[in-house]
């Protein structure tokens, strides 16, 4: 809003006009922005070059944010400690250098932070028997907002075909919602679970034969210990790509969540190029206002701030 009436004022300067000309302008602007609006304007899953798997510079991402009128972006790098590597990956792939990515996400804010506000987050791959070093790796950095995220299960990566080998689909489902209550049992450094059902994904079926009725015996103990521990619950619209019917996790998960009395919901695109920023959010708003939410929710220094939808 801020950005377009600036517009109007520069026209009018231009042109030197009447204030009529400047009520059109702002008039027209204002509709423009209207139309074009996203309802969410802070992105809350971003990643860069920093990670192993994006070959984006911070700086792309940040300027096509700005373009798009983004007010927040937040980098939730990765850190995946005790990777599983096959021949597909380089050794480390996974492994953040973090001091680089601290000595960049500085440099960026000094010359973008002007403009748009910018958090130092990560993206922290959980595992039960990385939590006291993933304790310390938190503690170590400054980092003002973290997502606990489940891409290994039980020493094996989801992503590949040799996690759904020689069993039903619903069984390496269930492991791998299992290993995420195994997480939270031992694990508590965060502000929010990443993409809670992102094993459907990957899955032969994908979200196919998925629901939250299929799986609430198990989902419920998940939602329940991030309630009661006042951790948050990630929108996650990177599943848009992936061809999947629902965002992650799927709605009845963010509506029951609400039901249960969770009220710390962030959104973010998981961007790994600056194309997919902020991809979904307006049905992410959608789907947040229909499950009761009013709000949603953004960090900094690892509190909750919450923005009206
Ligand atoms: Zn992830
Ligand atoms: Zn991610």
């Amino acid at each position: 809003m801020k950005m377009s009436a600036c517009w109007a004022e520069e026209r009018f300067c231009e042109s030197g006009s009447c204030k009529y000309i400047l009520a059109v302008c702002l008039a027209e602007t204002i509709r423009r922005w209207e139309e074009t609006a996203m309802p969410i304007l802070a992105d809350y899953h971003l990643h860069s070059s920093f990670s192993g798997d994006s070959d984006t510079p911070m700086e792309k991402m940040i300027e096509k944010g700005i373009a798009m009128g983004m007010e927040t972006m937040c980098f939730t790098e990765h850190m995946d400690m005790d990777y599983p590597y096959s021949k597909a990956e380089e050794e480390g792939l996974f492994e953040l250098d973090t001091e680089s990515y601290a000595n960049g996400f500085e440099r960026c804010k000094e010359k973008y932070g002007g403009r748009i506000r910018l958090h130092f987050g990560i993206e922290l791959g959980i595992q039960p028997h990385l939590a006291r070093a993933l304790e310390a790796y938190a503690g170590k950095y400054q980092f003002e907002f973290v997502i606990a995220s489940s891409h290994i299960c039980n020493g094996k990566d989801p992503y590949y075909a040799d996690f759904y080998k020689g069993r039903t689909q619903e069984e390496a489902y269930r492991e791998y919602f299992q290993s995420i209550l195994d997480n939270l049992k031992v694990f508590h450094d965060f502000d929010v679970y990443g993409h809670l059902d992102y094993v459907v994904r990957y899955g032969p079926g994908k979200d196919r034969d998925y629901s939250y009725d299929r799986y609430k015996d198990i989902l419920d103990q998940i939602l329940y210990r991030l309630v009661e521990g006042g951790k948050g619950l990630e929108v996650n619209t990177g599943a848009v790509p992936h061809g999947l019917r629902e965002l992650n996790p799927c709605t009845d998960i963010i509506k029951r969540y609400r039901n249960l009395g969770g009220d710390i919901v962030t959104v973010g695109s998981d961007a790994h190029a600056p194309e997919r920023i902020g991809e979904g959010f307006e049905r992410a708003a959608d789907i947040l206002k229909s499950c009761g939410y009013k709000y949603y929710t953004v960090f900094a220094e690892r509190k909750p701030e919450f923005i009206k939808l």
